[in-house]
């Protein structure tokens, strides 16, 4: 039993579970200089690499969409879209 995943340290996690669990892979870069912050396109990622693409914990593996660095961080965030519901499946 797990808790609500969101703003911890994800590891192992694939592209699917972190689809099936309603949540976002929110991004930040870590290069100087930029500190952009957004989230990928779930259903478009698992479209390029599948699925089972697991994320390593030190960085998605994918690059800065504004620099093009590689020195991403990243982490899960509840996309909440109904009330009261504990995500016990
Ligand atoms: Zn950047």
């Amino acid at each position: 039993m797990d808790k609500d995943a969101a703003a911890t340290q994800p590891k192992g996690w694939t592209l699917g579970a972190i689809r099936n669990r309603n949540l976002r892979l929110e991004v930040y870069c870590q290069s100087e200089g930029c500190g952009w912050f957004g989230s990928f396109d779930l259903d478009q990622l698992i479209e390029s690499v599948g699925p089972q693409y697991e994320l390593a914990d030190d960085g998605p593996g994918f690059p800065c969409e504004k620099c093009g660095g590689p020195d991403l961080k990243f982490m899960l965030a509840l996309a909440h879209s109904g009330a009261g519901q504990e995500g016990e499946d």
